[in-house]
């Protein structure tokens, strides 16, 4: 199967969020189970030559390789790409998002014609090769990459190259939709006929994700759980009913976890690798962390670690609420993370206020992250709707109780035997959840089977490509 991955960030190139983390572990798996992969995406201002090898095919695309032969081109555009951001500033986001994402769709359907696939042929003056091969698959992700699926329905059905090939919409968070007034949709190029209901129109507004979502041919969601709360008002962010109505072609997959990553045998970030059989290494960790993080240094104390964007969908509005009654009980609070200044106003305080209990760390940091990871007895991650999740799949493997609200991908890999969990979204029950935790911590024992066990669980990015070629398999076949 020749798959296009098309999607804004990806790792090891660009990063914002657990997008770039998928969309740069499903092509090395889908290359390690004998497919074919490329991927496209924008040529950002921090995408260096040196730092990725990267070759230059055409004036405005370059290309780099990651895995054994997973080509990806890069779509140039200074005007568009050449800035600090991927999205947007400290003033929010850019206000030319729109024609951004519509060049980046357009300039990667436009560019299948001019490559063969992953063996690019195409000369220097833009020679279009005589028979280019081209993908059965493009796997579209969010809101930047979904007009691709509607500009090859829109612009491109009556093109022989362009028949046949079969698109696939995943959706990582269905609350960034891609949402711009209706006066900017003559940038898109498209016909006024496609700003309607079933179409790219959104209460009066323009909707890219629901283009994408009307026109693509599989609708696709990191979680099972996930691809069913969608589906109601409380979850669907309005989209419930363009969903319903396509339902059939609705489906989840769990996201998988990069094990070269994130493993404590190996992992080059913190103090002492360890794994279930020497998970007594793990409390080093945990005293260099302390250490690190400027906390009394005590095993006995159960230490809560938080490495998440600070937004209410993380849980911070009950959490902001419960954290007084949280630093009250005995134990310590590591939070990285950055995200919505009222929160950063809120921690500050809290950390000033108790801080032999709480370590902040409002910033970015992926060795810290690491480290949180491996030496904390409990992750904490209430999140109030969670697509997939990936910090409770990391904890998991480093033995550390993720505690989470029973919603999306946490519902489908935490349970009250690999950690803690409640379903009712309250500040109360989530102190109920933190006492019962570091209640359990008690029994060091029992805690230590516990850590044990919750390090077999296996959510690798093999099992996760198997998933999914099943569906492209079924979009083809449609
Ligand atoms: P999101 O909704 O933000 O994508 P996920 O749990 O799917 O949430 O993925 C978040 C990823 O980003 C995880 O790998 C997490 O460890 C990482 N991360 C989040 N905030 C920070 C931070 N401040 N520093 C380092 N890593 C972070």
């Amino acid at each position: 199967m020749k798959i296009l991955l098309a999607a804004s960030e990806v790792v090891p190139f660009a990063k914002t969020g657990g997008l770039a983390d998928v969309a740069g572990a499903l092509p090395l798996a889908l290359e390690g189970l004998g497919e074919e992969v490329i991927i496209v995406l924008p040529r950002y201002k921090t995408i260096s030559d040196s730092k990725f090898k990267i070759q230059r095919l055409k004036e405005d695309i370059s290309y780099s390789v990651i895995g054994n032969k997973i080509k990806v081109y890069f779509i140039e555009n200074d005007a568009y790409f050449n800035r600090d951001g991927l999205y947007g500033d400290k003033s929010g986001d850019y206000k030319d998002n729109l024609e951004r994402f519509s060049y980046y769709s357009k300039r990667t359907l436009q560019l299948l014609k001019e490559i063969n696939f992953s063996r690019p042929t195409v000369t220097m003056s833009g020679g279009i090769p005589p028979k280019a091969e081209k993908p059965d698959i493009i796997h579209v992700h969010d809101w930047q990459a979904s007009l691709i699926p509607v500009y090859l329905k829109a612009l491109y059905a009556d093109e022989d190259f362009y028949r046949n090939i079969k698109t696939i919409l995943t959706v990582h968070n269905i609350g960034y939709q891609g949402l711009f007034p209706k006066e900017e949709f003559p940038k898109l190029g498209l016909d006024w006929s496609l700003f309607n209901m079933e179409g790219l129109e959104f209460y009066g507004k323009i909707n890219i994700l629901k283009g994408g979502m009307e026109f693509c041919d599989i609708i696709n969601t990191v979680s099972p759980t996930y691809s069913e709360e969608i589906q109601s008002k409380e979850f669907g962010f309005g989209l419930e009913g363009v969903l319903n109505k396509r339902r059939n072609s609705v489906f989840g997959i769990l996201n998988g976890l990069d094990y070269s990553i994130w493993n404590p045998q190996t992992d080059k970030f913190i103090a002492r690798n360890y794994s279930s059989q020497t998970i007594e290494d793990k409390y080093k960790n945990k005293e260099d962390l302390q250490r690190l993080c400027r906390l009394p240094i005590r095993i006995d104390v159960p230490l809560l670690g938080i490495v998440s964007r600070l937004a209410e969908q993380k849980g911070f509005d009950i959490l902001a609420e419960a954290i007084e009654s949280i630093c009250k009980m005995e134990l310590q609070l590591i939070i990285l993370g950055t995200g919505d200044l009222k929160y950063h106003l809120i921690l500050e305080e809290k950390a000033k206020k108790y801080p032999k209990v709480i370590s902040l760390h409002l910033k970015f940091d992926d060795v810290l992250a690491h480290n949180i990871y491996a030496g904390s007895d409990i992750f904490l991650m209430p999140s109030k709707y969670e697509p997939c999740g990936l910090g409770q799949l990391i904890s998991l493997r480093y033995g550390t109780m993720p505690l989470v609200f029973k919603t999306g991908g946490l519902a489908d890999t935490v349970n009250k035997d690999n950690g803690f969990i409640f379903d009712k979204y309250t500040k109360e029950e989530l102190i109920k959840t933190v006492k019962k935790a570091t209640k359990a911590f008690e029994n060091r024992e029992r805690w230590k089977e516990m850590a044990i066990g919750a390090m077999q669980y296996n959510f690798s990015w093999e099992q996760a490509a198997k998933k999914y070629l099943q569906l492209y398999a079924k979009a083809k076949s449609q």
